[in-house]
C-alpha cells in the first residue's frame, strides 16, 4: 500500500480530496452541476509528475481517467474501499483453492505483465508477484487450482542462457511434483527466445508449458494481461497438447488468444496487443473465454506418465548476426579471435552473404566454429541450392537453417554447443528437427499469418 493516502496529489486536488475526506482507494462519484455530468470510481493515485488540478479515477470498465476540479464540482465517497492497494490494482482476496480441478503452477520472471506504473517517475517497472496477478484475474480460480510464485522480477531484455536454464529447471521441478500444467509469465521483448530455449530444454513433456506476457500492465487502459492470463492458465489445464508454447493475443479486440508452438513464434509488432505470430507453421489453437479450439492436429498428446528430460545446459559463447549490404569480414574474424563457440547468421534472402565474407567464414569453419545461415526475410525456407553465392557458402561448410526463425537457431545452437563441440554432430543436431523448429512442408497458408 502507498503510505501517503492521497499520493500524488499536490496542490488545489490534494486540498480538495482532503477537504471531502476522501483517500485512493475509495469509490466515488463525482459530479459537474454545470454540465449534468457524473462519473463513478475508484480514487487513483496521480503521478507526482502529472498536472495539478485532477482527480484520476478507475471506471468499472478498467479504464483511468482524469478529471478536472472545477467551481461546480462535487465529489462524494460512496464507499471507502481501501483494503489493499497496489500498483495501481484494487487487489480482492486471494481465491479459494476449489479442490478437484487441474493443479498449476504460475512463475512469474517479470515483464510488462508482472509490471506497475511508478507514479513517481510515470514509467513502468515490474514489481507485481504472480499472487497480485492471480488476485487480480480472481476467473482463474474456477479452471484451476493455482500456486503461484516469483522467480525472478526483471524485464526480459535481460534474460541471458543461464536464467533459461534455471527457469527449466524450475519447470521441471513443478512437473515432478505431478502439476497438470505450468505458467510461466515473461516480458514479451524476448519470450520467443525463452520459449525456444524451454523448448529444446523440457524434452518429452507430460503437460503443457506456457509462456504468457502483456504488452500493456494491468493497471493501464486497454491492458492485455487480464484475458492473456486467463487464457494461459486455461491451456495449462485444459489443452490436449503437451508442449511449449506461447498464448498472447489473437486480434485487437478482446476476443480470443493465440497458442504458438514455441519454437515457431516471433514478436512482429512494437505495441500492438496482437503482436506474436507464429511463423512458418499454424498456431496450434484458438482460446476463447469457453473453449480451445484446435487449428492443428500435429502436436504432442499430453499424457502425464510420460517421463521428463531435461537438458538445461546453454553455451553462452554463440553469436546471432545481421548481415548487410558492405559487410565486412572482419566482424566475423573478431567474433573468432574472440573465442565465440557458434555463429548464426541471418543471411539476405534464400540464405545469402556479400561474397566480402567469404573468406572469414571459411576460416571460422576451418576453427571448428559452426556457421548457420538464416534468412532475414523471417518468412520462408533457406535454400542456397539456387544462385551461385548459395552453393558457395554450402561448399565452405555453412549450414543451412531450412524454415528456423533465426532467434530459434541462435538458441537450439547455443543448447547443441553444450552438449558437443564436433563439428559433424553439430551439424547433425542442427539439420534433424528437435522440438518443431524446422517444419518440413512449407504451406502457402503460413503467409500471411493468422
Ligand atoms: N521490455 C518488456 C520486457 O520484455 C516488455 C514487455 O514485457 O512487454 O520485459
Amino acid at each position: 500500500m502507498t503510505e501517503d493516502p492521497l499520493f500524488g496529489y499536490r496542490g488545489y486536488a490534494r486540498t480538495f480530496l482532503m477537504s471531502n475526506n476522501i483517500k485512493i482507494g475509495d469509490r466515488v462519484r463525482i459530479k459537474k452541476l454545470k454540465e449534468n455530468f457524473t462519473v463513478e470510481g475508484i480514487v487513483m493515485p496521480r503521478s507526482l509528475l502529472a498536472e495539478d488540478g485532477f482527480i484520476e479515477i478507475k471506471l468499472d470498465n478498467g479504464y483511468n481517467i482524469g478529471i478536472r476540479i472545477t467551481d461546480d464540482t462535487v465529489i462524494e465517497k460512496v464507499k471507502e474501499e481501501r483494503k489493499e492497494f497496489k500498483g495501481g490494482l484494487i487487489v480482492p482476496e486471494i481465491p479459494k483453492p476449489r479442490p478437484g480441478l487441474p493443479k498449476v503452477s504460475i512463475i512469474s520472471t517479470g515483464g510488462t505483465i508482472a509490471s506497475k506504473v511508478d507514479y513517481r517517475t510515470g514509467a513502468v517497472y515490474p514489481a507485481l508477484t504472480s499472487e497480485d496477478l492471480y488476485r487480480a484475474v480472481p476467473e482463474i480460480a474456477n479452471i484451476a487450482c493455482i500456486e503461484a510464485e516469483v522467480l525472478f522480477s526483471i524485464f526480459s531484455e535481460n534474460m541471458t542462457p543461464k536464467h533459461w536454464e534455471i527457469i527449466a529447471q524450475h519447470v521441471a521441478d513443478k512437473i515432478n511434483k505431478g502439476f497438470d500444467g505450468i505458467v510461466v509469465t515473461h516480458g514479451t521483448d524476448t519470450m520467443g527466445y525463452t520459449a525456444a530455449a524451454l523448448s529444446f530444454a523440457l524434452q518429452d513433456l507430460p503437460v503443457p508449458v506456457v509462456l504468457v506476457g502483456a504488452q500493456r500492465s494491468s493497471d493501464r487502459p486497454s491492458s492485455d494481461a487480464a484475458i492473456n492470463l486467463y487464457s494461459a492458465v486455461k491451456v495449462a489445464a485444459e489443452a490436449p497438447f503437451a508442449e511449449v508454447v506461447v498464448v498472447m493475443h489473437g486480434s485487437i479486440s478482446d476476443d480470443y488468444c493465440l497458442v504458438h508452438r514455441g519454437t515457431k513464434v516471433r514478436k512482429m509488432h512494437t505495441s500492438r496487443r496482437d503482436a506474436f505470430r507464429t511463423v512458418n507453421d499454424t498456431p496450434l489453437a484458438r482460446v476463447y473465454r469457453d473453449r480451445i479450439e484446435m487449428l492443428s492436429n500435429n502436436y504432442k498428446h499430453r499424457d502425464k506418465s510420460r517421463r521428463l528430460k531435461l537438458k538445461n545446459k546453454f553455451d553462452d559463447k554463440v553469436v546471432l548476426l545481421k548481415v548487410y549490404p558492405g559487410m565486412k569480414g572482419d566482424i566475423i574474424d573478431y567474433i573468432v579471435d574472440s573465442g565465440y563457440h557458434g555463429i548464426v547468421l541471418e543471411g539476405t534472402g534464400l540464405g545469402h552473404t556479400p561474397e566480402t565474407l567469404f573468406p572469414a567464414i571459411k576460416r571460422a569453419i576451418r576453427e571448428g566454429i559452426p556457421v548457420v545461415m538464416t534468412s532475414q526475410c523471417i518468412w520462408g525456407r533457406i535454400n542456397m541450392n539456387v544462385y551461385s553465392t548459395g552453393r558457395e557458402l554450402l561448399s565452405l561448410g555453412v549450414i543451412p537453417g531450412e524454415d528456423m526463425l533465426p532467434e530459434t537457431a541462435y538458441v537450439k545452437l547455443s543448447w547443441v554447443l553444450a552438449q558437443t563441440r564436433d563439428l559433424d554432430k553439430v551439424r547433425e543436431l542442427m539439420l534433424t528437427n528437435i522440438a518443431g523448429e524446422i517444419n518440413p512442408r512449407s504451406l502457402i497458408s503460413y503467409y500471411p499469418p493468422l
